[in-house]
């Protein structure tokens, strides 16, 4: 069933926008409801953004985390079973949260994002895609079996279920096939389904990820992926990345 609001998702319609307008739909606890957001909330392993929404009186309330909630599935045949629409809330910091109760509905507010940090994580985020990508050519039996992913600012990582283990030889060649990817500078597509926007897909080349996730135009700028092996117990295996030589100043916002 389809919640009666939702949140306008800006970061959609513009990856690279610092700042929208927008207005305080409901106040819900600690939490902010705005109408519409640059603010990625978690999501699809992604950690949530972080930044400010600022009041007409120019006083700041900082957000430490973002939230989607009430999305619907999106019901495509030819699409994984996600959640879209709903509405984005905003976690304000506990220093901040005593401006919470002087807070009125309808209060035209700017919101901001903290840059750095998301362009870290779209950074590792497309990285994630590559190590995925280089795992499905090398290991295509843990692909299959994902258990599941999570994506920070400083390393991204999976975890398969697999019956042999990753090799040191599998490893390396993981890592080659992906540092191939970013070698060549490959250009970085999303496209949105006709029907329902917030289903969207990654491609690269000819390989293609449904993902809502935010992410780099190429893959230069991700440097290098160090990739490392660790068991998580029987069948279990987790392959995490680091990007040393990441080039986050390639990564520009605007206003
Ligand atoms: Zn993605």
């Amino acid at each position: 069933m389809k919640f009666h609001r939702q949140t306008e998702k800006v970061y959609y319609k513009n990856p690279y926008l610092s700042c929208c307008t927008a207005e305080i739909v409901k106040i819900d606890g600690e939490w902010i409801e705005l109408n519409s957001t640059v603010a990625y909330p978690e999501g699809g392993g992604q950690d949530a953004d972080h930044g400010e929404i600022v009041l007409p009186n120019g006083k700041s309330l900082r957000f430490i985390d973002v939230k989607k909630m009430y999305g619907h599935s999106a019901g495509l045949a030819d699409f994984p079973d996600i959640q879209v629409d709903g509405i984005i809330l905003h976690l304000i910091h506990p220093e901040d949260q005593y401006l919470l109760a002087a807070l009125l509905i309808g209060t035209k507010v700017t919101v901001s994002i903290d840059i750095q940090r998301r362009a870290a994580l779209s950074l590792s985020h497309t990285a994630s895609h590559l190590l995925y990508l280089a795992v499905g050519i090398h290991r295509p039996d843990a692909v299959v079996n994902t258990l599941g992913c999570h994506i920070k600012i400083e390393s991204a990582r999976f975890d398969f279920a697999v019956k042999t283990r990753i090799s040191s030889d599998d490893l390396e060649r993981i890592q080659a096939t992906a540092n191939g990817f970013i070698e060549r500078n490959l250009s970085i597509t999303v496209d949105s389904h006709p029907e329902i926007p917030d289903a969207r897909t990654w491609r690269c080349e000819d390989y293609k990820i449904p993902c809502g996730g935010t992410h780099l135009d190429a893959t230069g700028a991700v440097g290098k992926l160090l990739i490392k092996r660790k068991s998580l117990g029987a069948g279990k295996e987790r392959l995490s990345c680091e990007f040393p030589e990441a080039k986050l100043e390639l990564i520009r916002f605007h206003d």
